[in-house]
């Protein structure tokens, strides 16, 4: 079998390993021309991401970028300490959340994939596709094509490939936060190694960490409209800044030092979301990562959850007979847990849930949710921990009857 793999991004790149490790011969697509400099995002890497990391060999590689997360501290408005707590699995080095950019996690995949002799090509744009009884050909915008077995569309939140397999999609969905995040070292908020500090602000949420290089990684996300493409390219960091602070002043918090403090790596994005994308495959493509369950930022969830996706697709397809049963078998055993994901993000995001998102929450009651209590969170992550371990055969669920 040989897998096309659109985005070379998280899921993609994770994709190429998981799936190599099974012994399929795969290639990686992705759109941009060139490994660049990309300041962009950071995200935590919780324990489950780096739980699936580990099963396609790949948490040493990834534990070289960022700094580990051991205990996380919530602070109030009115600088009170509300609580602190271990965070994951902290003693395991492997298994620590980390604090990273989302550029160097996909670029660290990338450089593993390439080190293992696994073809990574930049400046391939998807654009269509074609499927017929023999396989599935990808079209490129420089007008190559590619031809594989099988197709993954891993190619994030606006996915080309999903317009294929799903073109009644609905579309990303505005969440109802703008998420600012930036990078400092001029400033000297309290901190301990290890520890992310998430502060309840009167209007925003902010959370930092202070890197052991001493630079403060920081986000706030605040309720707001929707941003238009010219306000975030016409707006300049200190406008942002100017913009942000007179909402964290007010706080007895390190928010307003932090953002004052902060210069021209000062940015922010619109959180959104997607709400149920009903078909994630047709028989030769299929649709992982964001592509298929982008959540909004607030769990700190997305990315793991691709790493995720990519474990157990390498398992259905290691273990189930045929494609076709290895594709379902993962569908039945991601939707759940993705799908839970997008509804508790969307509702830390939003106060008021609008149409879409309630339409998730009763797809997703009516498609998972079993009458009666539900697993304990132990036993959730007994069956995660199943699911992952890449020695243990799949835990094929029973049909659904879907
Ligand atoms: C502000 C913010 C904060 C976040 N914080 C966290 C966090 O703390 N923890 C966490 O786990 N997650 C977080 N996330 C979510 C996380 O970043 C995403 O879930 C994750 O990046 C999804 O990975 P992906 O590979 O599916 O998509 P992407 O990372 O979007 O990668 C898609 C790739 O496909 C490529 N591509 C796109 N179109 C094409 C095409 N037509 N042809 C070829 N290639 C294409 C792109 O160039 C890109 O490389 C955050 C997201 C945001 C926006």
């Amino acid at each position: 079998m040989r897998i096309l793999i659109i985005g070379g991004g998280i899921a993609g790149s994770a994709a190429a390993l998981a799936l190599d490790k099974a012994g399929i011969a795969v290639s990686v697509h992705e759109a941009h021309p060139e490994e660049g400099a990309d300041i962009g995002a950071f995200l935590t890497l919780a324990s489950n991401g780096m739980l699936a990391l580990a099963q396609f060999d790949a948490a040493e590689a990834v534990s070289r970028v960022g700094f580990d997360l051991t205990t996380m501290r919530i602070t109030g408005d009115t600088g009170t300490v509300v609580s602190t707590v271990p965070l994951g699995e902290a003693e395991d080095p492997l298994r620590r959340y980390r604090c990273l950019r989302r550029a160097e996690l996909a670029a660290a995949l990338r450089a593993e994939a390439v080190r293992r002799g696994i073809a990574v090509e930049h400046g391939k744009r998807f654009v269509s596709a074609e499927e017929d009884e023999e396989g599935v050909t990808a079209v490129f915008a420089d007008g190559s094509t590619a031809r594989g077995d099988l197709l993954l569309g891993a190619d994030g939140i606006r996915s080309a490939v999903r317009s294929l397999t799903d073109p009644d999609a609905p579309a990303p969905r505005y969440a109802g936060q703008r998420v600012f995040y930036g990078y400092t070292t001029d400033a000297a908020p309290p901190s301990e190694p290890g520890r992310i500090d998430m502060l309840r602000g009167s209007t925003a949420a902010m959370g930092y960490a202070v890197s052991p290089q001493g630079e403060t990684y920081w986000f706030a996300r605040v309720s707001g409209d929707e941003l238009s493409r010219a306000e975030i390219d016409g707006t300049t960091p200190a406008q942002w800044r100017d913009h942000l602070l007179p909402m964290l002043r007010p706080d007895a918090t390190a928010a307003a030092e932090i953002v004052a403090a902060t210069g021209e790596r000062l940015m922010v994005t619109n959180a959104s979301d997607l709400s149920t994308v009903t078909r994630w495959r047709t028989s030769r493509m299929l649709l992982i990562g964001d592509a298929a369950h982008a959540a909004s930022p607030a769990t700190g969830q997305g990315a793991s959850m691709a790493l995720e996706d990519a474990v157990v697709l390498a398992k259905s397809l290691r273990d189930a007979p045929t494609t076709e049963a290895a594709l379902d078998t993962y569908e039945q055993l991601r939707r759940p847990r993705v799908e839970r994901n997008i509804v508790s993000s969307a509702r830390l995001t939003t106060r008021k849930a609008p149409n879409r998102l309630r339409r998730t929450v009763r797809n997703y009651r009516a498609r998972f949710q079993k009458p009666g209590p539900g697993p304990s969170p132990s036993q959730a992550d007994d069956l995660l921990t199943a699911q992952l371990d890449w020695e243990s055969p799949l835990p094929v669920p029973a049909p659904s009857g879907n």
